[in-house]
């Protein structure tokens, strides 16, 4: 198989992104899932607070679209519930307010949230602000480009840097980043890395995941740099720059 099949393959059997829409105003929810599905978007809704926690808990989505004022809960202490918490520490939250006064677009920044938009919005402007938070957070790869913490990827000329420092890579150990980079801060079973960089048909000893793992780590980390491949003992590997 060509190294560019394979890439192909790669990048097209990803899947789309998750968005949570928390809203509890049922037309302009509506419009938003028309919308965000017209654009290549997955779409969940929450219309209050505590059923935008447990959603988003159970269903890990991309990038949440939070309206400020809802029942009970406002959309504040959903922003301030969800930083609290280690897995959607890191979460993309888009403040969505009818408030126009510059002092809530900073309360809601500093709860937060990532970026806002004022209702009215424009649809098209929504969609520019959601995949510009989406790149910077690079769940998604957008044209071709995988990102996280310091490190690039270039999809189609394979090239990899590291702080601006040219990375090479052999063809697994590119695999396993690209997979890495594709589910950040994910853990993975050596088995789990296995189908998804050699393919379920191919039959190979987990340890041979570890050997790649420490080429890759080789080659990724400099002198004094953070290791960004983390070992979860017993679990297996994740892309990430906290320990455990
Ligand atoms: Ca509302």
């Amino acid at each position: 198989m060509s190294g560019k099949l394979e890439m192909l393959e790669g990048v097209s059997s990803l899947p789309k992104p998750l968005i949570m829409v928390v809203e509890d105003e049922a037309p302009l929810a509506t419009m938003l899932r028309y919308n965000l599905e017209k654009q290549g978007f997955r779409v969940e809704e929450a219309a209050d607070g505590q059923e935008a926690l447990t959603r988003i808990a159970e269903t890990r989505p991309d990038l949440v679209l939070l309206d400020w004022m809802l029942p009970a809960m406002s959309g504040i202490e959903v922003c301030r519930q969800l930083r609290r918490r280690p897995n959607t520490r890191d979460l993309p939250v888009i403040m969505v307010t009818a408030r126009v006064e510059d002092q809530d677009a900073v309360r809601a920044l500093n709860t937060g949230a990532d970026d806002y938009v004022t209702k009215p919005f424009n649809i098209e402007a929504l969609m520019a602000r959601m995949r510009a938070l989406l790149r910077r957070s690079s769940t998604v790869p957008v044209k071709g480009q995988l990102s996280f913490h310091d490190i690039e990827m270039d999809l189609a000329t394979h090239r990899v840097t590291r702080n601006a420092r040219r990375v090479h890579l052999g063809p697994t150990e590119f695999r396993l980043l690209e997979f890495f980079l594709q589910h950040p801060r994910r853990v993975f079973t050596r088995e789990e890395l296995l189908d998804a960089v050699w393919g379920p048909d191919i039959h190979v000893e987990p340890r041979t995941v570890d050997v790649h793992i420490r080429r890759l780590r080789k080659s990724i980390n400099g002198d004094g740099e953070l290791d960004v491949v983390r070992t979860v003992r017993t679990a297996g590997y994740a892309l990430d720059t906290e320990p455990v």
